[in-house]
């Protein structure tokens, strides 16, 4: 039956079409200044959206309501309270007050805080962000919220990314401004994240241990068809896949997140959802509630769906596409070149301002996507390279040369400078797609940042590039400050002419994954941060300290603390995966190894006393390589059970990451790669655990 999608769109969300019917008029209007202009809600408004709040969750079917956050663990967090409170006679009535929904104090202490904990107060709280909308999930009122210490540090990534639009805002209206724009007074980031994932069957996932504490196999021979058919990217959608994906979309859609397109991807087994773009902190949130909501209804179809950046060898990994603009209040998309000469201006001005925030900021850039997990992308011949660079496509790198060279609009027009309408193109996507190997592609009237990694929250690269982007405004809007209106445009011309002359090392239009642009990239002295270890000493690099603190994004403290955290994260994950590599290869791998072997040459023996003139030459070859892998194998895991002890030993954080990259993980490659040979040899049915074969070919 055809279900209305209209009327299930966003039916379990407190949307502005909910409030407008369940508000008191003034009250409604109150609000909406909060939403639209970020003003102070007073508290009897608070106690009014509450009360509504409450009336339409409980309408829904909701008993709970939640302050729903995003601690440092990567993932969302939330503790449950019952609307429920005695109303004195033994009986309860169902309540929920304007305090309740602004501020809520979950013990900050088991989370974590890179230190902070130790110098200040455990305590932490919620505040409610009235831009994100509120929504319902299994019967629970969920409330949108930032989380910080009681002392003001951001234990979050919500509170840098909403601190970081509004510094990008103020930046942005400021140029505007001086531009000779009166009209914008307000200027938000508009994000499209698209989401690669993998689904495979639950009974098999269960049995692999590496799946299940990892996320991604840790050994295994590679199926004998991958991906090199190309008959997987947007084939036809096989009948398990397509009905999760369309129950996907019905829940996802429930909950207002515009779901959009959904396809196929490269690799066997994996698949892409794409959202219509949104305001940044909005796209976040439903970025990680899409996520979430994968996973679940992965489960209910009897699938699990895999997040993990590199779940298997020898296929492609996934990652996500960060879609990112600029539009103001008055909806104006800020990176789409315009049809007249001012327009054109701004465009020029916005795209500059990226260009060098990307430059600038190019190892903060890198950083924002490093983890585990992306370490094994990055560099790949599937994925940007870890050199961040911007592709700009001919046309627009072209335009930004004659503005270098003043060829623009001929030699002796010099004086005359016109950044007209007219001249510039207007940049198709089909012009601006087609290099798929850059990190960071303008793609007509956005940019893409495609170097994230699919498990990761995208607040911290879309808060570092705004700061960034905020931060290259800043310092245009000093170069052009006291500029007569008339004056402009030669200004601009000779502004964009100094930045692009300072900062055109970081455009690159040729193939990313190509041997030659890495050391093409060294001899134009662009950062290649290879691993999260090397690239995470960035983060507290002076001058990035000093940007974020500048624009009050972190604290200096704050920074360090999310360093350790992260570095932190990065040890204990490569700990996991090393004492699941021990337990897969101790209980189920080498016991398979052993016991194959001694078949073989008990039936090879047995064969032999029958027939003494029988060759057994293979059957020995395979018996010596089986028993070689063995010995291999186990001299080795005794070398990794004794460093994974070891770096568990190091206090110093960075040096137990480095331990990791350096030691640990090329030795459980080294595993990796002896035991996917070995394991070709031996029978699947003998192996404790589903092999590739399986995992990728039998939805
Ligand atoms: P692809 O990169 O796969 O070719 P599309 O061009 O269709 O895909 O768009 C990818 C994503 O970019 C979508 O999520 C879309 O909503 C988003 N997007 C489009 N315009 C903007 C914008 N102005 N700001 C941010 N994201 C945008
Ligand atoms: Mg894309």
């Amino acid at each position: 039956m055809a279900k209305n999608i209209p009327a299930l769109y966003g039916s379990l969300v407190f949307n502005d079409k909910v409030m407008r019917n369940k508000l008191p008029k003034d009250m409604y209007k109150a609000l909406r200044k909060t939403i639209e202009n970020g003003t102070h809600l007073e508290l009897d408004v608070a106690n009014s959206v509450a009360v509504a709040m409450k009336e339409w969750a409980v309408e829904n079917g909701a008993t709970h309501y939640t302050h729903w956050f995003q601690p440092m663990t990567g993932f969302t967090a939330e503790k449950h309270d019952s609307f429920i409170t005695p109303s004195g006679d033994g009986e309860v009535i169902m309540d929920f007050s304007g305090k309740e929904l602004i501020k809520g104090e979950p013990d900050a202490s088991s989370f974590p805080s890179g230190g902070l904990r130790a110098t200040f107060e455990a305590r932490g709280y919620t505040a409610w962000d009235p831009t994100s909308p509120a929504f319902i999930k299994d019967g629970t009122l969920y409330i949108p919220t930032a989380f910080c210490s009681y002392s003001g540090e951001a234990l979050d990534k919500k509170t840098p990314l909403l601190r970081s639009m509004e510094t990008l805002s103020t930046e942005a209206v400021r140029m505007l401004k001086l531009l000779g724009n009166d009209t914008v007074t307000g200027v938000s980031t508009t994000i499209g994240p698209e989401q690669e994932y993998f689904l495979v069957d639950k009974e098999l996932y269960k049995k692999r241990k590496d799946l299940v504490f990892c996320g991604r196999t840790l050994f295994g021979a590679p199926a004998p068809k991958g991906q090199e058919m190309e008959d997987h990217y947007f084939g036809t959608l096989k009948p398990r896949v397509s009905a999760y994906m369309h129950d996907l979309d019905e829940e996802l859609w429930k909950l207002g997140i515009p779901a959009k397109t959904k396809h196929n991807e490269v690799a066997p087994a994996q698949h892409e959802l794409a959202p219509i773009f949104d305001t940044a902190n909005v796209a976040v949130d439903h970025n990680q509630l899409t996520m979430e909501v994968m996973k679940k209804v992965a489960d209910k179809h009897g699938l699990v769906c895999l997040l993990h950046e590199k779940p298997f060898e020898g296929i492609n990994g996934s990652g996500k596409h960060n879609n990112w603009s600029l539009v103001t209040n008055d909806g104006v998309n800020l990176l789409n070149p315009g049809t007249t000469p001012a327009q054109n201006i701004q465009f020029l001005v916005f795209l500059m301002a990226v260009i060098k925030a990307v430059d600038d900021y190019a190892d903060l850039m890198r950083v924002s996507a490093c983890g585990a997990g992306n370490d094994h992308r990055l560099g790949g011949n599937e994925a940007p390279p870890a050199i961040v660079s911007i592709f700009l496509g001919d046309e627009l790198s072209a335009v930004l040369q004659s503005i270098e060279n003043d060829t623009y609009f001929g030699k002796q027009e010099k004086i005359q400078m016109n950044i007209g309408a007219t001249v510039l193109p207007h940049f198709t996507k089909d012009n601006t797609d087609r290099n798929r190997t850059s990190p960071f592609a303008f793609t007509g009237n956005k940019f893409e940042f495609r170097m994230l990694g699919s498990s990761a929250s995208v607040a911290n690269p879309n808060m570092v590039l705004n700061t960034a982007v905020a931060e290259a405004l800043s310092q245009f809007y000093k170069e052009l400050e006291g500029t007569a209106p008339e004056d402009m445009e030669h200004a601009v011309h000779e502004l964009i002419k100094r930045a692009i002359r300072k900062h055109k090392k970081v455009i690159f239009n040729g193939n990313g994954y190509s041997e030659e642009w890495v050391a093409e990239a060294e001899k134009r002295g662009l950062y290649n941060l290879a691993s999260t270890p090397e690239a995470l000493p960035r983060f507290i690099a002076d001058k990035n300290v000093e940007l974020f603190t500048k624009h009050h994004i972190f604290t200096k403290e704050e920074i360090y603390s999310r360093y350790e955290i992260l570095l932190e994260n990065y040890v204990k994950t490569i700990g996991i995966e090393s004492r699941t590599l021990q337990e897969m290869l101790t209980k189920d791998f080498l016991p398979a190894v052993s016991s194959y072997t001694g078949t073989v040459a008990r039936d090879t023996a047995s064969r032999k006393a029958f027939l003494p003139s029988l060759s057994t030459e293979k059957e020995e070859k395979l018996v010596t390589e089986l028993t070689a892998a063995y010995e291999t194998l186990t001299g080795k895991l005794e070398v990794l059970k004794q460093m994974t002890r070891e770096v568990d030993g190091i206090e110093d954080m960075q040096k137990a990451a480095d331990a990791c990259h350096e030691k640990v993980l090329p030795l459980m490659e080294e595993l990796r790669v002896c035991a996917s040979d070995a394991e070709a040899k031996i029978p699947d049915e003998i192996l404790g655990y589903p092999t590739y074969d399986q995992l990728l070919f039998s939805l």
